[in-house]
């Protein structure tokens, strides 16, 4: 029996363990941490080895093949050894993968993943037998051993691509590239880049990458390293031959020469952003052979993703947003940018040694108001504090919605758009956002 050790035991280390040991594996679960106590049920009724707060080093350094938790970096002295010793280590969906034969879908980028995975899967389950997973929802690996779809949309993040070996999706969609978890790679954002285009890896010509023709870090990363697959960009300024593009409000996508063209104005999710998300999915869609009338109607009913750019509650004429999701300066920027009305703005958390200087224009165009949310507001005030008449800070998400109230007049935005992780003052980023509305609410 081949020796399976999983490395962590929550959602993804859990499903995998669950497929191992159905395909015949004799699976073992280790977690530094402590597990779930939903988890350890589900491992003990499976009859699954596992411990927690622990890991013990020779019963793991003899395995045939570790599945490693995204969330687990490389620089754990117990990987180094795994890795030392020549044992094979694999994500979930490298393992996952193995087991079905359907055809995937899978998108990455720093931004915009779980929007344009949500609509991809919403627009094709009209018509197709298909799972979304990846960092949403079911693992991957446990929809694979319940579920028996023909179709995956994947999202999955750069920790998920940089174990595999042969996972190679039909249809790869990178969204957008910009600086985020460095730390995870030794600070070197080529080291990040090459990280989300071993999506394309194990592409061939009879596959396709698509990608935003709008962003240079893509775009010069593909000049110096080709790839195999078909090529199909979108973008939002220039038109696309192979590819899709917007003009005039209408998204037009050519594939072989077929070219089907679709109107925007109906579809609720706003900003630039999600125009790019939408060419994403429809190009995926129209690659999958929807019909233009079902792309169009799902992109107009799709009512977007908690925590992104979410309308909250409209009170005496002021729009409440929550993008609680935005944990980096390229979603907030997204955020500022597709702000039509003047914005009290909060801001802040966890920095991770951001620049805000991107935001300045908007900043200056559009906020009225910045309410600094975060253990540490220092970096925030000093850098905004001459940029607007009002801003202040606070360790309070109750405190801040209700300064928000006070300062707003009819017509104005609040938005919550942290450009910051949360683990400072909140549990995640849900539990943020979760509280921005409940305050929103209660006002
Ligand atoms: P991810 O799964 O990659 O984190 P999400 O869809 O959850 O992406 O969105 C994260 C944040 O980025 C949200 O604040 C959202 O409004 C913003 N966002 C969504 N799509 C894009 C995009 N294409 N480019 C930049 N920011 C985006």
């Amino acid at each position: 029996m081949k020796k399976l050790v999983i490395l962590g035991g929550g959602e993804s280390g859990v499903g995998t363990a669950l497929l191992g040991k159905e395909k015949g594996y004799d699976v073992f679960v280790s977690d530094k941490g402590k597990i779930k106590e939903i988890y350890k049920e589900v491992l003990i009724n499976n009859e699954i080895e596992w411990e927690d707060e622990n890991h013990s080093e020779e019963k793991i350094l003899n395995a045939d093949v570790v599945m490693k938790s995204p969330g687990i970096p490389d620089k754990v002295p117990l990987v180094k050894q795994i890795r030392d010793k020549g044992i094979l280590v694999v994500s979930e969906i490298e393992f996952a993968s193995k087991f079905t034969q359907a055809s995937i879908v899978g998108i990455t980028g720093s931004n915009g993943k779980t929007t344009t995975a949500s609509l991809t899967h919403h627009i094709l389950k009209q018509v197709l037998n298909v799972g979304l997973a990846g960092n949403i929802g079911d693992s991957f690996a446990k929809q694979v051993l319940e579920e028996g779809y023909d179709n995956y949309v994947l999202e999955i993040s750069s920790f998920q691509l940089d174990d595999i070996v042969d996972f190679k999706p039909h249809i790869a969609v990178i969204t957008n590239i910009t600086p985020d978890h460095l730390d995870r790679y030794d600070y070197q954002f080529e080291k990040y880049i090459a990280s989300k285009f071993r999506i394309a890896m194990n592409q061939t010509k009879a596959d396709y990458l698509i990608y935003d023709a709008d962003d240079e870090v893509i775009v010069e990363h593909l000049k110096k390293h080709p790839v195999q697959s078909t090529l199909l960009p979108f973008s939002l300024t220039k038109q696309i031959e192979n590819g899709a593009y917007l003009k005039d409000d209408n998204i037009n996508i050519t594939i072989n020469n077929n070219q089907i063209i679709m109107p925007t104005t109906n579809i609720k999710l706003e900003g630039k952003h999600n125009t790019k998300n939408a060419m994403a999915a429809s190009t995926v869609s129209h690659l999958l052979k929807i019909r233009k009338q079902t792309i169009r109607e799902s992109l107009e009913n799709f009512q977007g993703v908690e925590h992104r750019l979410e309308h909250v509650l409209k009170i005496n004429k002021v729009q409440y947003i929550n993008d609680s999701k935005a944990t980096n300066v390229n979603a907030t920027y997204y955020a500022l940018e597709s702000m039509d009305a003047p914005t009290v703005w909060i801001v802040g958390g966890e920095d991770k040694g951001n620049n805000y200087e991107e935001l300045f224009p908007f900043v200056n165009e559009k906020v009225k108001a910045i309410i600094c949310l975060g253990a540490d507001n220092e970096k925030l005030m000093q850098t905004f504090g001459g940029m607007v008449d009002v801003i202040v800070e606070t360790q309070f998400m109750s405190e801040a919605v209700k300064i928000a109230y006070k300062i707003s007049e009819a017509g104005d935005n609040v938005l919550l758009s942290p450009a910051c992780a949360s683990f400072d003052l909140f549990q995640n980023y849900e539990d943020r956002g979760r509280q921005f509305k409940s305050a929103v609410r209660n006002l």
